[in-house]
């Protein structure tokens, strides 16, 4: 759609950037997006004049969301898994093989149709980027056609060919490790930005981590990582030595694992994921302890069938707000621009001149409803790229 586009009559505008507080908060504001992009921000009565306009009714603006963890392609559910999981079985990872067994069934279109389903649903829930992952195929050609369908949907699209050992490499994982860094990195590779390993007892030690990692580094992939959900263990320190954009989960820390993400030059941001500690009745991690030191947090859904299967970032905001301690206003930002440090972008996250016009009016005068009022779909509409969903 071309022509400009005016959004005003925001009584409460969340631009990450300049304004009050955190949020860089402005009042009775206005937004103009020109070619998918904000154009001016400014007070609502000094707006210039623009093709089309949108009437925000005095409610509030947002950046749109920023989901920097997903897995998205996939076949089946869990849904007897979580019955069992609820009624006191513990959640120990291992069901992600039956995932990847009904993966490798699945045709082409009954995988894009998974996708496409859950990116709508994401969308409507005012989720503007998604990351998604691969990681349910790990064979060569399952894992390349999940980044391909992946690519369809995102440009950040992330190998995990280092999810788990398949069940047909169980007794020789030095081998599956010699697939996934050769032939199986070669053949995501031109459909990947990211390289992730799930650094775990039960999933991939450090060493197999560190040797994964930097070959897609030698590629070109940037690195992120699944680190520290299960318990305590190398991964946080790891992601921060290789200069990850992201190390995920971060439920286990200790001190030594809470300095290195603070430390002077790091650039890795802590992402956290509260739906995997709701859906498998865990215990949250603790925000406070990592922003209290300093430390980049990033909010995500890990929406995945088996340990998180929700898709949005409202929900995950109201969890971290209740259950993890943070302000709402931290909360937002996480969910916004920590999404976007999450994956090195500074397009996104943010409503300032020049970003991408990706914006979410609310159907409440102040972004506080998100945890105020959980579970309640607050989201009016939402611009991608400028286009009114
Ligand atoms: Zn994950």
């Amino acid at each position: 759609m071309s022509g400009s586009l005016l959004v005003d009559n925001i009584g409460e505008l969340v631009t990450n950037g300049l304004g009050e507080g955190p949020l860089g908060i402005r009042r009775d504001a206005a937004v103009l997006v020109e070619d998918g992009r904000v154009a001016w921000v400014g007070a609502s009565a000094y707006a210039p004049a623009a093709d089309r306009r949108l009437d925000a009714g005095g409610a509030a603006v947002l950046p749109g969301f920023v989901d920097s963890h997903a897995h998205l392609v996939f076949a089946g559910d869990r849904a007897a898994e979580f019955a069992a999981r609820m009624a006191g079985e513990p959640y120990t990872g291992g069901g992600i093989r039956t995932t990847v067994g009904a993966t490798r069934a699945a045709t082409d279109d009954e995988l894009r149709a998974t996708v496409r389903r859950l990116r709508g649903e994401a969308l409507r829930q005012g989720t503007t980027t998604m990351e998604i992952k691969s990681g349910y195929g790990l064979t060569v050609a399952d894992e390349a056609r999940s980044l391909r369908i992946a690519a369809e949907t995102s440009t950040e699209t992330t190998f995990l060919g280092a999810h788990v050992v398949p069940a047909e490499y169980a007794d020789r994982p030095d081998d599956y490790v010699g697939l996934v860094c050769g032939p199986m990195l070669a053949a995501a590779a031109p459909h990947a930005k990211w390289i992730d390993v799930f650094c775990e007892r039960g999933a991939f030690d450090v060493d197999h981590a560190r040797a994964i990692l930097a070959c897609g580094q030698a590629v070109g992939l940037g690195v992120r990582l699944h680190a520290n959900q299960l318990g305590p263990g190398p991964g946080v320190q790891l992601g921060v030595e290789l200069g990850a954009a992201s190390v995920d989960h971060c439920t286990h820390l200790s001190d030594a694992d809470v300095d290195a993400l603070a430390g002077a030059h790091t650039t890795t941001v802590a992402t956290l994921l509260p739906g995997a500690e709701f859906s498998t009745r865990s215990p949250y991690p603790d925000a406070r302890r990592l922003l209290d030191a300093g430390v980049t947090v990033a909010l995500a859904t890990d929406c995945n069938p088996g340990s998180s299967y929700t898709s949005s970032m409202p929900f995950c905001v109201a969890l971290a707000v209740r259950e993890m301690r943070m302000t709402p206003a931290e909360a937002l930002w996480a969910a916004t621009a920590g999404g976007a440090r999450a994956l090195r972008r500074d397009d996104i996250g943010v409503l300032t001149p020049r970003a991408r016009a990706d914006l979410v009016v609310l159907d409440a005068p102040s972004y506080l409803h998100l945890a105020y009022r959980p579970g309640v779909p607050l989201i009016r509409k939402v611009l991608l790229n400028g286009v009114p969903q």
